[in-house]
């Protein structure tokens, strides 16, 4: 069989963690003090930093999740509003939006960005839209000058999805900073990673404050001040709230993360144009290139499987991986193929079909910083051998 056989088994999206990420975890319980304090507000800033903002208009949380459910009320959206997003996404992007109270409406992406299309945002617009909710995909930029253009026409709010962006950047702009909001993941297999972990950039001072509010229970001041030693001093629950603070155990791996993100990307970079290359010649569709003046975040190597082509179904190509002993993903099964959203909004997938299309058939590959020119080897060969006879 295969040289490959036998070999530790790649596991799919493994972040790499260093020395500096353990010690500061340590020193973190040694310190006494876990929850949201000088750690989370140290990450804050240089997350702020890094993206080119005041520092003040940074808020960890927990999730991307929470990011996008806080980011949505501080928007301001009421029941019946709709907010328009691509089907392409992960389901927490729309649930989301739900659990704002909102309506989530989708408008197809361009099959070969696989963002969501500007011209079927225009299509699905109703008197009742309020928001636009991007989502850069595998760290490739939205068409933001047309995204942003007809928000302005609409008057409606922009929250980017940056789970997959944090390096990403289009015309001189950094995701997440573009829209009224912009909502980052720190999970596991994330840029960077936290553990579970989310941040929120809100472009306006009054936004940033309720975010920051209704993050920790909507209580007008957050701990740490409330225990600090300049006096005790009440807080004043101004409204319900949710419990999505980060906690400093969770920056204290961030800091380190983040001071690396670069030479992560750089990485995933290599690997991105390894597996561009080695697989020029076979029947699989590769990622497009990333548009000219943008920076694409390289957080997923997505390919697609067309069966017709290639001989062999896409689930069959993610088990003949699996059995090599390479971890894959798939990003995503279109949100309309899911039971839940069929029966509550009577989706069916063939409405989108650049989504259904994408999703039945793509496949992400590893592209973890943490990959060794020795395991993307394997990986090529891997799919070499999986569709090298077509
Ligand atoms: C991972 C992800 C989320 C959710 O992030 P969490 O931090 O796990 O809540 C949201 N949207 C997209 C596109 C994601 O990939």
């Amino acid at each position: 069989m295969s040289p490959d056989e036998g070999k530790p088994f790649i596991v799919f999206g493994a972040p790499r963690i260093e020395r500096e990420e353990i010690d500061e975890v340590v020193a973190t319980l040694e310190s006494g003090w876990l929850g949201t304090g000088p750690r989370v507000a140290a990450f804050e800033r240089a997350f702020a930093h890094y993206k080119g903002i005041e520092p003040g208009n940074a808020a960890a949380v927990n999730s991307c999740t929470a990011a996008l459910h806080v980011s949505m009320i501080a928007a301001g959206l009421q029941p019946g509003d709709e907010v328009i997003t691509t089907p392409l996404t992960f389901c927490a992007t729309v649930n989301a939006i739900i659990h704002s109270g909102a309506t989530p409406v989708l408008a197809d992406i361009d099959p070969v960005t696989m963002n969501i299309d500007p011209r079927g945002i225009e299509e699905r617009i109703t008197p009742r839209t309020r928001a636009i909710l991007p989502v850069h995909f595998a760290g490739r930029a939205c068409a933001m000058d047309a995204i942003t253009a007809i928000a302005a026409r609409h008057e409606l709010r922009v929250i980017e999805d940056c789970a997959h962006a944090i390096e990403t950047e289009y015309r001189g702009r950094k995701a997440g900073t573009m829209g009224d909001f912009g909502c980052f993941s720190f999970y596991v297999t994330k840029n960077v990673v936290t553990g579970e972990g989310g941040m929120v950039l809100a472009r306006n001072d009054a936004d940033i404050g309720r975010v920051k509010m209704l993050a920790l229970h909507g209580m007008s001041r957050d701990a740490w001040h409330r225990f600090s030693d300049s006096g005790y001093r009440h807080y004043q629950v101004v409204e319900c709230g949710f419990k999505y603070n980060m906690m400093d155990l969770q920056a204290a791996i961030g800091i380190h993360q983040l001071a690396r993100v670069e030479a992560n990307w750089r990485r995933r970079q290599e690997l991105w144009e390894r597996y561009q290359h080695a697989f020029a010649d076979l029947p699989l569709v590769r990622p497009a290139a990333a548009a000219p003046d943008t920076r694409h975040a390289h957080h997923l190597y997505t390919v697609l499987i067309d069966e017709a082509r290639c001989g062999i179904s896409r689930d069959a190509f993610l088990d003949a991986m699996t059995a090599r002993g390479i971890g894959v993903g798939v990003h995503y099964l279109a949100i309309p193929e899911h039971p839940f959203y069929r029966q509550r909004f009577g989706w069916r997938p063939e409405e989108w079909p650049n989504a259904m299309h994408a999703g039945r058939q793509t496949v992400s590959l590893p592209l973890s910083a943490r990959l060794g020119d020795e395991e993307a080897d394997r990986v090529c060969r891997a799919v070499w051998e999986c569709l090298g006879s077509a």
